[in-house]
């Protein structure tokens, strides 16, 4: 029932920008057009501080740190400007949009949801997600979750919720293909190293929650050894396992990128609560795979377009946008050579550069 990957047409059609280039006297040469990839493996590490990985080092978290070294990366990237909680920055993961606002999203309840919520009916009008462009073009998509809460993005999405599909054949309302929730990471990868290996979804969000609830319950300690830094280590190993299913795949082997964030960090004492508090809204942002550019700093990619936020806070207004977690939604979508969500404002002009240099731009110092 999906449409052939072919058919989705490329965002931009590079060649035909060439004449002009050379009308307007450059000389430079072109870099290789981006291919848009097949599959987009989105993980949120549920409350991983990024000095966690630092401090466990390459021999506490190999697999962090292999990301670090084969992709593109940073440790100073930014939650929503205004929210915390869990499912807020989740919904402005996979909606584009920030949470307060006129154009946001506007859910920064983080209980479990009632039943019949949709964040639609929480909102007073739909708001589209990566699922939804995702599966109008005939992709398939899934969202393996550790938190029951999360059923707030299937209640939302499905048959009944998720808006008609207007683009080309259509795919239903149902927008996520494959919903699991289960509480044991460990059990949760497995189900999705199989899905994988049986059908591989062209976009999957997998959360994997154990820092956050080590965090909870022992505080976010970054102690090595503590209960938090060892959920830390599990999601390493989950990561290698990861990696591996993605480089032992011939569906998968470079044509896959993996996009890492998290929602939010925590504080020792404080959980994650404290909004002025740069270990609770400093995330890691890391990219791994096809043509990402080995051990390259994200702000340097992107100087033109993200500005580095130091240790502050930059509310949205700001005109160089820090790099946020609500960027991989449209990352995602223009790594699969789709254009951006409706009506969401992070990464809209999806111009988060993560495979080299953007056309023009000169060289790093
Ligand atoms: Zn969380």
């Amino acid at each position: 029932m999906f449409r052939l990957l072919d058919a989705v047409a490329p965002k931009v059609a590079l060649p035909s920008l060439v004449p002009v280039l050379f009308l307007c006297g450059l000389s430079l040469p072109l870099p290789a057009a981006a291919e848009k990839v097949d599959f987009v493996v989105h993980v949120s590490v549920d409350g991983l501080r990024p000095d966690a990985v630092t401090i466990l080092g390459h021999a506490g978290a190999p697999n962090f740190y292999r990301l670090r070294a084969e992709g593109a990366f940073t440790d100073n990237a930014r939650t929503d400007a205004d929210y915390l909680g869990t499912l807020p920055n989740h919904i402005t993961q996979i909606t584009g949009r920030g949470v307060a606002g006129v154009a946001g999203h506007n859910y920064g309840d983080n209980r479990e949801p009632p039943p019949r919520r949709t964040l639609h009916s929480h909102k007073g009008s739909y708001l589209a997600s990566i699922f939804d462009v995702v599966h109008d073009h005939g992709l398939s998509t899934a969202l393996f979750t550790g938190k029951e809460k999360f059923r707030i993005f299937r209640q939302s999405y499905d048959c009944l919720n998720g808006a008609p599909d207007r683009i080309g054949v259509d795919n239903g309302r149902n927008k996520i293909d494959r919903y699991v929730y289960l509480e044991d990471s460990k059990q949760l990868l497995q189900e999705y190293l199989s899905a994988m290996r049986a059908a591989p979804f062209n976009y999957s969000l997998l959360h994997l929650h154990d820092p956050d609830s080590a965090g909870h319950q022992a505080y976010w300690d970054v102690t090595p050894g503590s209960e938090y830094m060892k959920a830390v280590q599990r999601v390493d190993r989950m990561l290698g396992e990861l990696l591996r299913l993605i480089e032992s795949d011939a569906r998968l082997a470079g044509r896959t990128v993996l996009v890492l964030t998290a929602d939010h960090g925590g504080t020792y004492g404080s959980n994650h609560t404290i909004l002025d508090s740069r270990k609770n809204y400093t995330i890691p942002f890391y990219v791994w795979g096809a043509a990402v550019p080995a051990a390259a700093d994200l702000y340097r990619l992107n100087r033109r377009t993200r500005l580095e936020p130091g240790t502050g806070r930059p509310p949205y207004s700001a005109s160089r946008q820090p790099i946020r977690g609500g960027d991989v939604a449209n990352l995602a979508l223009e790594l699969l050579g789709l254009g951006p969500i409706e009506g969401s404002t992070i990464n809209h002009a999806q111009d988060l550069e993560v495979r080299g240099r953007p056309p023009g731009a000169a060289p790093p110092p």
